[in-house]
């Protein structure tokens, strides 16, 4: 394939659909048979792209999928997924008729919600949905024996609605401190036996979750992170069972290389002064590509070498002092591997002083995907053209 012809900046991410393929294989056989992975694709796939982790995710034995609102469940299928999408977030009472239309199923846990819902939707449409309860995470959902008696009873005098699952989500499945997971999983315990007909789904497991606590996997687990080969914490590390395999990289090239004296300076704020002769190069990366200024004295890979960013981050580009003179076109990883060097998400996260979720979500779609798969370029996207 030409690559270049699809994009027109040497700066692009790869995704490498092949570890997510064996990130979901080696989840599907710790699990039983009978527990299907909801592939969690919110967010753009965690800044990875939605339709090909999906497409790939699927392939590897995934039933389901989850977004986290409407409009990117309906992205999915504009883009031709036909699989289940649950809708993890709260939905418009009036967008339901949308989505019964596409088949897309819901997340409820509000009366008035549902009493709202009714006068918008046609009496001959079904639409799927599966309640929330609130655990413990204080986010969305039902948090009492009564609320959840009283919600499947009003949701089971309706036809048009089909309650297919019931959940929750866990604050702390990823601490090793287990006082508040056991807590949030008896409550769903209790809650989840309050209902006089058992939802086909029920599912409490985010990847954390998964990977530790066979007992909370009833028949679905929703798999985010660790489907993108992160660790949901650096703390559970040790605990997870097989080795995950990091799907996202990031890579540059030099575009300018320039030889500066003592006391010749860097960038805005001209904070970087030189401080003998001295070869810096310029990469084409910058905190609108979601390349943040807190990343200014990360190192980045060239040539398998690890050289500082110095000088303040710009808009679209940043600045790297090299060992020596290097050529204008020259590789530059700023995650990923070069020869035996690897720069991880991880890395990247520390330095941000944030969680490895959050790098590749702020990835701007200014960056084009290219999307290898047998260790070649399949697929490229360009969100810009
Ligand atoms: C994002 C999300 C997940 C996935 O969590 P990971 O830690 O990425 O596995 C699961 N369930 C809900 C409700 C979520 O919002």
């Amino acid at each position: 394939m030409e690559e270049r012809s699809f994009f027109y900046r040497d700066t692009w991410a790869e995704v490498d659909l092949d570890c997510i393929h064996t990130n979901v294989s080696s989840v599907k056989k710790l699990l039983p048979k009978e527990v299907e992975i909801i592939a969690v694709v919110k967010a753009n796939a965690y800044g990875h792209g939605d339709v090909q982790v999906a497409r790939e995710a699927l392939d590897a034995g995934a039933t389901q999928l989850a977004v986290a609102f409407m409009d990117e469940a309906l992205a999915l299928r504009k883009k031709g997924i036909t699989a289940p999408i649950l809708v993890l977030g709260a939905s418009r009472a009036e967008d339901v008729q949308m989505a019964a239309d596409k088949q897309i199923t819901l997340t409820v846990f509000q009366k008035d919600w549902l009493l709202e819902a009714q006068r918008h939707l046609k009496t001959d449409s079904r639409v799927s949905v599966h309640i929330k309860l609130d655990t413990g995470m204080g986010r969305l959902g039902i948090r009492s024996k009564e609320e959840v008696e009283d919600f499947e009873q009003l949701v089971s005098l309706d036809q048009r609605f089909h309650l297919e699952g019931i959940f929750t989500h866990f604050a702390t499945a990823d601490e090793l401190n287990q006082n508040y997971f056991n807590q949030q999983f008896e409550l769903f315990q209790e809650l989840v036996s309050v209902l006089k007909v058992r939802p086909k789904y029920v599912h409490c497991s985010n990847s954390a979750a998964t990977l530790r606590f066979q007992s909370g996997i009833y028949n679905a687990v929703r798999l985010g992170i660790a489907m993108y080969g992160l660790t949901p914490s650096l703390e559970m590390e040790p605990e997870i069972p097989f080795s995950l395999n990091e799907a996202f990289s990031l890579h540059s090239k030099l575009v300018h290389v320039k030889q500066l004296s003592k006391g010749d300076k860097i960038s805005y704020g001209a904070t970087y002064e030189a401080s003998g002769d001295e070869w810096i190069g310029t990469v084409p990366v910058g905190y609108a590509d979601g390349w943040i200024r807190k990343l200014q004295g990360q190192e980045v890979l060239v040539n398998g070498i690890r050289v500082p960013i110095v000088g303040r981050i710009c808009m679209d580009q940043f600045m790297v002092r090299l060992p020596h003179e290097v050529p204008v076109g020259t590789n530059v990883t700023l995650i990923g591997k070069d020869n035996n060097q690897f720069i991880s998400v991880n890395e990247i996260a520390k330095k941000m002083e944030t969680i490895n979720y959050e790098v590749p979500c702020i990835i701007t779609n200014r960056v084009p995907r290219l999307y290898i798969k047998g260790g070649k370029t399949a697929e490229i996207k360009n969100y810009l053209l």
